[in-house]
């Protein structure tokens, strides 16, 4: 009996070994046919990718078993799987966990916790992803606004005490070792808006302790643009601690031009030992809520017209202020502030402060597009050798990047306009986003990493999505590996929801 079963045992393994010399083991998933860009910057190979369970385990020129699954790639280029590191996509993500926004334009992990805003505690939300994943995976921030808030409550206008100072930094000792990627803040934001440049440098070194980072939506992307710049770069030499400016960008006319300086400056501040660097959305337009430029007012007081006439004049033109849902009047939804001002027969500044108020009486809780960004200058940042691609964007939100930005910086930026060659592009989506945020053994194709993949036609790849209909899938993106198992397919999400969470690895 033994013998006869050990004979059986022994002619299977010499059947295995008959086909598959080279690929011991248990079976597997072999890309063949695919132009492999590994995502370290370095020329795309012609090899083959193995993946056994949810690793990559070789990658080159070998035969196949032939108790592996082939997949055609067709020539097609298979790239790691996108890493979004300034992600909103959590939001709704146990409603939508097969995550079509994301998977849809190869994103395979999202970064969240991002702007000072955070799921807390962390333990929970992680304990509600491990109960019930999604098929991306998540890494989350833990967030300054969410710890001021928790400390200070209403009571937020003004600078922490050192007792609440303490208290917050308590939080976010529980949060990193939850395993948090670091801190992050949203410093144009309430509460974060009304703290001392010292909160921050004192809660960023309780982060640095433990390996971690500091990401921030500064304190100004627009009128105190570049003291906001010298904030974010003074907290990562202060605290000892790498530092990444979220969705760069020069949001105002009167710094369109100046992406040179803002190179410049991070350049020096990284000669001087301060480890900055950026991430991207590639859109002309930000999103956030309308009541927003409500904080632009003197003294946030809308019947200042000198407020309505200082936006309109040195920061966004009435073209360029775009309400894509208007709670007040949905007959306005889609229009912007100069196809308003029209209808009404008035003029845009009158009509800017009358949605204005109008909103502010329903919670102003509108959503707004502002398009203040320059082409020119969103190229030259781009291509600056610190800067990754983040999308910013939502599952089911007002703006086209929750669907389309990796897609259209790889159809537009990459290929259309040459911004990048495609290696170092796919670079800033992935290795180089890695190291950014600290995530280890994901963003290359290499021995050992995770079978994050995406399998794209660089020929076609583009975004779909528009501020008129944001939630439109991307062209080109034929299918997306998280953890080795596939989650998006022939335009399709297959329902797998292999995602994991990514705690911090301390170094
Ligand atoms: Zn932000």
């Amino acid at each position: 009996m033994i013998k006869k079963s050990l004979a059986i045992v022994l002619s299977i393994v010499l059947a295995l070994t008959a086909c598959a010399p080279d690929v011991p083991g248990p079976t597997g998933v072999v890309i063949v046919n695919a132009r492999v860009i590994d995502g370290s910057g370095g020329p795309s190979r012609d090899v083959n990718v193995r993946v056994v369970g949810d690793r990559i385990v070789i990658v080159g020129n070998f035969e196949p078993s032939a108790v592996d699954t082939l997949v055609d790639a067709n020539g097609l280029v298979l790239a790691p799987g996108f890493i979004d590191v300034h992600s909103h996509h959590e939001d709704g993500l146990f409603e939508m966990p097969g995550a079509l926004a994301a998977v849809s334009q190869g994103i395979t992990t999202i970064v969240v916790g991002q702007d000072g805003s955070q799921q807390y505690p962390l333990a929970e939300f992680f304990a509600s992803l491990e109960t019930s994943p999604a098929a991306v995976n998540v890494a989350s921030y833990a967030a300054f606004g969410t710890l001021r808030g928790q400390v200070m409550g209403k009571d937020y206008q003004r600078h922490a005490t050192p007792e609440e100072l303490a208290e917050m930094a308590g939080l976010l000792h529980t949060e990193m070792e939850d395993g948090a990627l670091g801190l992050s803040s949203g410093l144009e934001y309430d509460p974060g808006s009304f703290s001392a440049p010292e909160e921050l440098v004192e809660l960023a070194k309780v982060a640095a302790a433990y390996g971690g980072r500091y990401i921030s939506h500064i304190r100004s992307e627009d009128q105190y643009f570049w003291e906001a710049i010298d904030e974010a770069i003074n907290i990562g030499r202060e605290a000892r601690i790498p530092v990444q400016v979220s969705h760069i960008k020069l949001a105002m006319t009167r710094w369109w031009g100046q992406a040179d300086r803002l190179t410049m400056k991070l350049d020096e501040a990284r000669a001087s030992g301060v480890d900055i660097s950026a991430d991207i959305y590639p859109y002309r337009a930000w999103n956030s809520g309308f009541s927003w430029l409500t904080t632009l007012f003197p003294n946030r007081d809308l019947d200042r017209r000198d407020g309505a006439e200082y936006i309109l004049r040195d920061m966004l033109s009435p073209e360029g202020i775009l309400l894509p849902r208007f709670g007040p009047e949905p007959a306005y939804d889609g229009l912007t502030i100069a196809e308003i001002a029209e209808i009404r027969g008035s003029d845009p500044e009158t009509t800017l402060m009358e949605l204005l108020k109008a909103d502010a009486e329903m919670g102003g809780r509108s959503p707004m597009l502002g398009f203040a960004m320059d082409e020119p200058d969103i190229e030259s940042i781009m291509a600056w050798p610190h800067t990754v691609i983040g999308s910013d964007g939502e599952l089911a939100g007002p703006h086209p990047r929750g669907f389309g930005a990796f897609t259209r910086f790889l159809g537009h930026y990459v290929r259309d306009r040459n911004v990048l060659s495609l290696e170092a592009g796919i670079r800033k989506m992935t290795s180089l986003s890695a190291q950014q945020v600290g995530i280890v053994e994901r963003g290359s194709i290499q021995v050992g990493h995770y079978a994050d993949l995406v399998l794209f036609d660089p020929d076609t790849v583009a975004d779909r999505s528009t501020p008129e209909a944001p939630h439109v899938p991307s062209v080109g993106i034929e299918k997306v590996w998280v953890n080795g198992q596939l989650v998006f397919d022939g335009g399709q999400v297959t329902g797998n929801r292999p995602g994991k969470l990514i705690r911090r690895t301390s170094p």
